[in-house]
């Protein structure tokens, strides 16, 4: 019996830190070693152990997927050179002339791959605000092969509804991809809830520490799988030994860090919305968040994302707050254990045209965090003078 078939039945914890943990079968090694070699030597010509080309077969990037799998609940796990590498290889399974419905309020690089990308090679996207499930309904018709949705969503917290949509998507015969970045496997088990593909930018929480950029997506059809790995080698958006092994590392701590992003998050969503000078806040954890329900039946918590706008809405006022934290560092990413504050309009989103950003409530001030895991209170309170600055 294959360790992840054990694991299946342990609880998350657990789980999270044995995924993908065999001991290395020349030495006993308890962590998987970083196999740094491009090519496998033969005894004769095709007589090998499994391993040919680094591009196509790696230990270290094998040890990670198993483990990608077993935190997603998955079969297959499939580890990617960045998250848009992810993305760019789901959309390479559809041909000219297929359509994708794709949320209208997601990862800017995400928009920028569908849009300047891949509408010139004749593939169709359709945005939609997939918190309602009769828009997807409405855009459907016999040349839609995928529906891609984000939930929550980056930058606003908007939630989709993962059960209701695989619902429709597998009368309708496409495939549907969850980009489960913000919520982590931790909170969010995508796949359970009847999604055809999980996609991660590991960059983010899977990683946890800001030192690595990955992808990863997680299935359980074969076939789906063996396309897949067929794109993966064929294209060779592949992620390197040293980077698999970071993200396996982050993976057995990523249930620690995920209950501290938690906590904090709830502490800094509280007192934002209690500020004076502070207008909306976005995040999914609010009693009166639209969507609340629908986060609360498919979450196990509400993440350390969080957008809020000043009641001055001017960009002068949101530069002064985005310029004025001292533990809160300015820049893109998000989900390390370190806190991040982030300008959406002129960073993460820039790619996305103003009036169509500002179409779906991306507005020029809205700031965005990524609550780290330092100190709560510490965490307040350099909002706090930043604001009061
Ligand atoms: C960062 C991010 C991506 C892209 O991932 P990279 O690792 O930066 O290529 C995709 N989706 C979401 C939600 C992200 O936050």
């Amino acid at each position: 019996m294959s360790t992840s078939k054990i694991l299946n039945n342990l609880k998350t914890a657990t789980k999270f830190i044995h995924a993908g943990a065999e001991p290395d079968p020349s030495t006993g090694a308890i962590m998987t070693p970083i196999y740094q070699t491009s090519t496998y030597v033969q005894s004769a010509p095709g007589q090998h152990k499994g391993y040919e080309y680094a591009r196509s077969q790696n230990p270290t990037r094998f040890a990670l997927e198993s483990a990608l799998a077993t935190i997603e609940n998955g079969k297959y796990g499939l580890a990617f050179a960045s998250g848009v590498a992810a993305t760019d290889a789901v959309i390479k399974l559809l041909n000219p002339g297929d359509e994708v419905i794709a949320a209208n309020d997601m990862y800017g690089g995400t928009y920028r791959l569908f849009t300047k990308i891949f509408e010139k090679f004749g593939i169709r996207f359709h945005y939609v605000d997939t918190t309602n499930v009769d828009n997807i309904h409405k855009a459907l018709n016999e040349k839609t092969k995928l529906i891609w949705i984000e939930t929550p969503t980056n930058p606003l917290m908007n939630i989709s509804d993962i059960a209701a949509i695989a619902d429709l998507s597998k009368k309708a015969g496409t495939i549907l991809c969850v980009d489960n970045t913000f919520a982590s496997p931790y909170l969010q088990n995508p796949l359970d809830l009847g999604a055809d593909i999980v996609m991660h930018s590991s960059t983010k929480y899977l990683g946890g520490h800001s030192d690595v950029i990955q992808g990863a997506l997680i299935l359980n059809d074969t076939e789906l799988r063996d396309k897949l790995y067929f794109i993966q080698k064929s294209s060779g958006a592949v992620p390197g030994p040293f980077d698999c092994f970071l993200v396996l590392r982050g993976i057995k701590t990523l249930h620690v860090r995920m209950k501290a992003h938690c906590e904090n998050g709830a502490a800094v969503a509280h007192f934002l919305r209690n500020h004076s000078k502070v207008d909306k806040v976005y995040w999914c954890g609010f009693e009166d968040h639209p969507n609340h329900d629908i986060a609360k039946k498919q979450m196990r918590g509400f993440g350390g994302m969080i957008s809020f706008t000043l009641k001055d809405s001017s960009i002068e006022a949101a530069t002064k707050v985005l310029s004025g934290t001292k533990i809160f560092s300015l820049a893109e990413s998000l989900g390390g254990v370190e806190s991040l504050i982030n300008h959406p309009a002129s960073m993460t989103h820039a790619s996305i045209p103003r009036e169509e950003r500002l179409k779906y409530g991306l507005t020029d001030g809205l700031i965005r965090l990524s609550v780290g895991i330092e100190d709560a209170d510490d965490l307040v309170n350099d909002l706090s003078q930043a604001l009061e600055s």
